[in-house]
């Protein structure tokens, strides 16, 4: 079957075409340049943006797939979590084209998505993987053994997300909006040993009640008390060795932990998904610590990792192929729909 998916829970409007595990097209428009004056994403502006590209991405899409969108047998939308307004402009996009071509609608999860975007690079997960997502919004390590249908969370974040860290002590050291890519680039000429910043929630006592969870604020402060102390001592920064420095600490308790729940479960298979993944330091580390555990990694190419309407379509052509029910027409959006929730 011919899936349509489509985005739009942040600031990228997505869509694609996927027919079984393999990617048609994929077309996608940002509006990072609109909220990069404000720091951060403006829910307003993003909902505006989703509904002036989301015709002109479904006109490109199918032009690039060489199909009509009469040609579709089911059409995926991203329904949470995510910013309200956002969500609403591609479900009412999703069921337009559902109700038109009288074809089923599936709601679908965009964590869950984000992980299942491997799938189209490569091939069906094994069950069970154990999933490492790191995102804008998100940190969470799952135990998946079926994509479409059981999902379960081993821990979270739970305080900022990954890119969030990376983003606000982008800001902190000066650098545009938005900040993971540029840490990324000055990270490469940096010592990662210059400055030992905190791997959060790892002490013994934390493990105890915190195994799988995630902690990056501390981490954050523990940046700017070090820029404040440079800047008190008229020391110039540094920026290479922070941020090196900096990607070390994400990337190694990231990856620590997720190798972690791989042995306690039995499990050879690690997949890490989400726009962090894009991180060059966390792929190198990633793949040099699986190597040496005997763990098999999937990591799907770039472009794959950060929003997109391919994951959306890989999700729902999972969940087709299973056979399981469609949603309804009358499909909601849930802005903090739990990652366990794979369809609505
Ligand atoms: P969510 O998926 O949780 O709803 P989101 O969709 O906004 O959030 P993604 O698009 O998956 O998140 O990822 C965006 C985040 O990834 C941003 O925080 C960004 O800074 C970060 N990011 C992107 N590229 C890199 C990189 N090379 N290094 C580090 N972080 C990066
Ligand atoms: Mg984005
Ligand atoms: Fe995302």
């Amino acid at each position: 079957p011919l899936i349509l998916g489509i985005e739009s829970s942040c600031d990228e409007t997505g869509v694609a075409f996927v027919r079984g595990n393999t990617l048609l097209t994929d077309a996608v428009a940002s509006s990072v340049e609109l909220h990069a004056r404000f720091g951060g994403v403006v829910p307003e502006v993003a909902s505006r943006a989703h509904l002036e590209a989301m015709i002109p991405m479904m006109s490109r899409a199918a032009a690039e797939a060489g199909h009509s969108l009469s040609d579709v047998d089911a059409v995926a939308v991203t329904s949470g979590p995510g910013l309200a307004g956002a969500l609403m402009v591609g479900v009412a996009a999703a069921k337009a084209v559902a109700w038109a071509l009288d074809k089923p609608l599936y709601g679908v999860n965009h964590l869950a998505a984000h992980v299942c975007a491997d799938v189209l690079d490569h091939g069906p997960l094994p069950s069970p993987t154990v999933a490492l997502l790191v995102s804008g919004g998100h940190t969470d390590l799952l135990l998946v053994n079926d994509i479409a249908t059981d999902v379960v969370a081993l821990g979270r974040t739970i305080d900022d997300a990954a890119g969030e860290a990376f983003d606000k002590v982008a800001r902190v050291l000066g650098l545009p909006y938005p900040g993971g890519p540029e840490i990324d680039r000055l990270a490469v000429d940096g010592d990662p040993r210059a400055i030992h910043f905190p791997r959060g929630l790892t002490s013994r006592k934390d493990l105890e009640r915190h195994r799988y969870d995630f902690s990056f604020s501390g981490l954050k402060t523990a940046v700017v008390r070090y820029v404040q102390e440079q800047e008190r001592d008229g020391i110039p920064l540094d920026l290479p060795d922070i941020a090196a420095s900096f990607s070390e600490a994400v990337a190694d308790v990231l990856t620590r932990k997720a190798i972690d729940a791989c042995q306690e479960y039995g499990i050879r298979n690690l997949q890490i998904g989400g726009g962090v993944t894009a991180n060059r330091w966390l792929r190198r580390m990633a793949e040099e610590r699986c190597a040496a555990a005997g763990i098999e990694l999937r990591v799907p190419r770039i472009r794959l990792c950060t929003d997109n309407g391919a994951m959306v379509a890989a999700l729902g052509s999972q969940i087709v192929q299973r056979g399981l029910p469609p949603s309804t027409l009358g499909l909601g959006t849930d802005s903090s729909l739990p990652v366990e929730q794979v369809q609505m």
